[in-house]
């Protein structure tokens, strides 16, 4: 089958590899039919984040499940499923807690010797626990959607939900990439009643506006502290997402937030190096920081994605055979592609 290696920073190729096959009685196989490239996928691209060459690329992705082990209770064969961004048993301490990216069976797709997710097919570990069955006659047209669940949807969730999001909250978001956008669809799903939209590309605050954002703010850094705080009477705001992961975005996040307000950061922190506790201090500011544990939410919306209420699917602005997957990383490194879905077979 045909998967997108990595061989060094900026080197991709979509390349044949061995199909997958059922190893551990608990795996499936799944046909990949939609993968897509993330933010966080550019950061090995670009050399940032921790790298080894020859391993697979892609932690999204959505399929038909081809075999199951003889351990799989809960799927079969010719099922629809999306799988989050990291695989998880579902039983252990923390998978019943809810927070399935610290599964002591756990990994992330593309880690160490794992399939990823831009390939043709996926061996999938602890497929009970990991991959969430989609309901009988899914309409095709949702299947993009319904991707987004893999991963930036609920991590928008996450973000919403660390910084206490909730029914008449108003709410910021740092950065307007497809977590940051989904971030404001999640805050307006959880009933916030402002959202901010922190955005200098027009196309974006317009999705971000498409999502439920009230205001958006195009100043960066101190300046976009000071243009939230004029626009919020001086008191800034109850919930800030924090989307980027840079020191620039945490010190805005937390600038923009009113006392006693919280931030939930999401952004990879490859770039945060400082966090200002003396400030946190003596404005009573809440910090949460983490990968969201996708698993946890995947049921839980999706049904407002499968009846459109709350689609995310415009932050998929342009699509790609799997043959150009490196095409995509180059779009969306030099961000003329907002979100690149990858098309790699029909349902
Ligand atoms: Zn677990």
């Amino acid at each position: 089958m045909l998967a997108s290696v990595a061989y060094a920073p900026g080197d991709l190729r979509v390349e044949q590899v061995p199909d997958p096959v059922v190893v551990e009685p608990t795996d499936a196989v799944v046909r990949v039919v939609l993968t897509c490239v993330c933010g966080s996928d550019l950061w090995g691209w670009r050399g940032i984040a921790p790298f080894s060459p020859g391993r697979r690329t892609g932690h999204e992705f959505l399929g038909v499940v081809e075999q199951v082990g003889p351990e799989v209770r809960d799927l079969r064969p010719g099922q629809l499923v999306v799988a989050p961004f990291a695989w998880s048993d579902g039983t252990c301490h923390y998978c019943r807690r809810g927070l399935q990216t610290s599964c002591v069976n756990g990994g992330v797709w593309g880690e160490g010797t794992s399939d990823g997710g831009q390939a043709e097919a996926v061996r999938v570990p602890c497929a009970d626990g990991t991959l969430v069955p989609l309901p009988e006659g899914t309409p095709v047209e949702r299947l993009r959607g319904v991707l987004a669940l893999s991963d930036v949807f609920p991590t928008g969730h996450h973000a919403a939900k660390m910084a206490g999001v909730a029914k008449d909250a108003t709410v910021a978001v740092v950065g307007d990439g497809a977590v940051g956008l989904c971030g404001v669809l999640a805050s307006a799903r959880l009933g916030a009643s402002r959202i901010i939209a922190m955005s200098r590309h027009e196309d974006r605050a317009a999705v971000a506006k498409r999502f439920g954002a009230t205001d958006v703010v195009a100043e960066r850094g101190d300046e976009a502290i000071a243009r939230v705080r004029e626009i919020t009477d001086g008191i800034g705001v109850d919930c800030v997402l924090e989307c980027v992961g840079t020191d620039q975005a945490m010190a805005t996040a937390l600038g923009i937030a009113t006392d006693g307000g919280q931030v939930g950061a999401v952004g990879v922190p490859y770039e945060v190096s400082t966090i200002d506790v003396q400030q946190m201090f003596s404005r009573n500011l809440g910090l949460r920081v983490g990968v969201a544990p996708a698993r946890a939410y995947i049921e839980e919306l999706l049904p407002d994605v499968l009846s459109g209420r709350f689609d995310p699917v415009p932050v998929f602005d342009h699509a790609y055979p799997l043959a150009e997957v490196p095409r995509a990383y180059r779009d969306m490194s030099a961000r003329t592609t907002l979100k690149a879905l990858v098309e790699v077979s029909t349902p």
